[in-house]
């Protein structure tokens, strides 16, 4: 047997310890490595925030060209990865449980998922890890009797579990304490409080015609927090009612909100703001966090 390959790519804790661990099991170490050395995710593994083992599925082949597939019993096309390299490697790495295999059939990620994972980094063994699939998939063995779960990303199939895993571990890293500069980020985010974000502007002011809202541009904090919010409602209404049901839809007050901003669009106040209209000022700086992205 030849001797198990190191872990590509984990980085030393910070001062303060890594917050999570993650393992991700591939044949691929170097797409997931790659995509995961830069921008958030280079920048959370650098501070120690997350410790990120990447292990490759052929360090535990046994023959001497390292195979990890093999053709499917009872024929059919392509080929699927073998339970021996993929239990070698596992109980080599002894990685963080739960051990979720990524596949289209399993549990939908989804924002409340992507919460409990960051909550394994509170559990005893401080993380989660990520087992990709490729080709036509992985011996039933090894959800029978090796991990925890199943994790899908959606309704479609990729080519292999790389890509999947990439999206759980960003999904995962954006919410670790410390890793986006501005703390209310995540929390006003998309899916934070069970609704779809409010537009985002920037500069300039005008681009060809279009102009930002105005109630953006008057500095007026409460009237522009309301606006947010109405519109976050509304546009969480228009696309994605089922959002809404599942919080047990409008309360009162936001009802009014909403009825509000359509009125204010009704009359032609495009800046769109329940309260949020005035004479206008100075702009106010778009740049009102210092997010990393
Ligand atoms: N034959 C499998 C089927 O029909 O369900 C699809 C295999 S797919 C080509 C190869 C690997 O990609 C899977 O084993 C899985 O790890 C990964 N994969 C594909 N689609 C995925 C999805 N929607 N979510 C998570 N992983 C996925």
């Amino acid at each position: 047997m030849n001797p198990p390959a190191a872990p590509v790519g984990p980085r030393p804790p910070g001062p303060s310890g890594p917050r999570l661990r993650v393992d991700v099991f591939t044949i691929f170490p170097p797409l997931v490595e790659n995509y995961c050395a830069g921008s958030l995710l280079g920048r959370a593994r650098h501070l120690g925030l997350l410790d990120l083992r990447i292990h490759d599925l052929r360090s535990a082949a046994t023959d001497p060209r390292r195979s990890v597939d093999d053709t499917p019993f009872g024929g059919g096309a392509g080929m699927v990865l073998a339970p021996g390299p993929i239990f070698g490697a596992v109980e080599l790495a002894s990685p963080p449980r739960p051990l979720l295999l990524l596949a289209p059939g399993g549990r939908r990620l989804e924002q409340p998922v992507v919460e409990e994972l960051v909550a394994t980094g509170s559990s005893p063994s401080g993380g989660f890890s990520l087992l990709c699939g490729r080709y036509e998939g992985v011996d039933q063995r090894v959800s029978d009797h090796l991990v925890d779960g199943e994790l899908s990303i959606g309704d479609y199939v990729l080519a292999g579990g790389e890509a999947a895993a990439i999206v759980v571990v960003e999904a995962v890293t954006r919410l670790l304490p410390g890793v986006m500069g501005n703390a209310d980020s995540a929390a006003e985010e998309s899916f934070g409080a069970g609704l779809l974000e409010y537009p985002q502007y920037t500069r300039p002011a005008e681009f060809r015609g279009w102009e930002v809202p105005e109630v953006l541009r008057t500095g007026d904090h409460g009237a522009i927090a309301r606006w947010r919010r109405a519109m976050a409602l509304r546009r969480t209404q228009d696309r994605r009612p089922d959002l809404l049901a599942s919080r047990g839809g409008l309360s009162e007050e936001e009802r009014h909100l909403v009825d509000d901003l359509a009125d204010d669009l009704a009359d032609g106040r495009t800046d769109g703001g329940p309260d949020g209209r005035t004479d206008g000022g100075p702009a106010d700086d778009p740049a009102d966090g210092d997010r990393v992205s």
